[in-house]
């Protein structure tokens, strides 16, 4: 009788410490602990709001990605802005105001309160509980690199491939690398046409000059124009892109008589996840972790503590 009750003794202690393990293996794999507030500067209003990490996050995925999108890119979304917010928080970016992030396109992510939202949306209230849902379904989820949150850049459309980090800001990522896409072409940006008058090509030379001699003059393996000469002047491809406002530095160039004809293929930096290129992998039944990984490499997803 003494024998068995020093068994059960044992066992027990054994389970208890399993259990103990075990949690503290959990707790090894939730490798942040933060303050899931953060504070956000309305650039349109000027002034600076609180609010809970998954409220921003709602808000951002609704001013970034159309919610007729699949679930499975909103989910893709979601991991993505809010790896993409962490990333800014830990590195310390101010934005005015001291705050943590900004709704401003150009130096962060869109944002869109679920109030604005409805307000633009009479019609389809029930749209921000589908994006709710994407949020809800991978809360506190981010991607690392070497166990650092990454620099989850995306973009609309990438035109069948995306780029390297490398080769649009001369800084290799080996998470940010070019891949082939053949999910994004349902995307109106997948391919368009732009013409301009060769007195339009005076702003980007800043002289006028004609007639206007313009050719690229170098591209990156991904078919990306990476240099092109104006008038003897040499613009890096992003660089032409802001100067016209095109909407991809994938480009061809027609002149033809006192025009300039641009074919553009994609939308964006075409740097990290393509947005349209997710959910054309979500209607092909990929899951957003399958998303993620293809647009990323080498990455793992884990989840914040909290
Ligand atoms: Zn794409």
């Amino acid at each position: 009788m003494k024998i068995k009750f020093i068994k059960i003794i044992v066992l027990l202690t054994i389970c208890i410490l399993l259990i103990f393990l075990f949690r503290s293996c959990q707790h090894k794999e939730n490798i942040i602990h933060d303050d899931p507030y953060i504070n956000l500067y309305l650039s349109g209003e000027k002034r600076v709001i609180k609010l809970k990490l998954e409220d921003y996050i709602i808000g951002t995925v609704a001013a970034e990605m159309p919610a007729s999108f699949e679930i499975e890119a909103l989910k893709a979304q979601a991991v993505c802005a809010r790896t993409y917010a962490l990333r800014k928080i830990i590195d310390s970016h101010k934005y005015p105001m001291g705050a943590d992030l900004a709704d401003d396109i150009n130096t962060c992510q869109a944002y869109i309160s679920p109030e604005e939202f409805a307000r633009r949306h009479p019609q389809q209230r029930d749209i921000i509980k589908k994006i709710s849902k994407a949020i809800h379904e991978t809360q506190g989820e981010i991607m690392v690199y070497k166990n650092q949150p990454i620099d989850a850049l995306y973009h609309s459309t990438c035109g069948g491939c995306t780029e390297s980090a490398a080769n649009v800001w001369s800084t290799d990522i080996s998470y940010l690398q070019s891949v082939k896409c053949e999910y994004c072409n349902q995307s109106r940006y997948y391919s368009t046409v732009q013409v301009f008058s060769t007195s339009d090509i005076g702003t980007i030379t800043n002289s006028g000059k004609l007639p206007v001699d313009i050719k690229i003059t170098a591209t990156t393996p991904s078919g990306r124009a990476k240099k092109i000469m104006v008038n003897s002047e040499d613009l890096s491809g992003e660089q032409f892109r802001r100067i016209l406002q095109l909407p991809s530095s994938w480009l061809n160039l027609q002149c033809a008589d006192d025009k300039l004809i641009i074919n553009s293929r994609g939308y964006g930096h075409g740097v990290g996840m393509c947005q349209y290129g997710a959910n054309g992998m979500a209607q092909k039944g990929k899951k957003y972790r399958q998303i993620l990984n293809y647009y990323y490499q080498d990455i793992q997803i884990k989840k914040l503590d909290y």
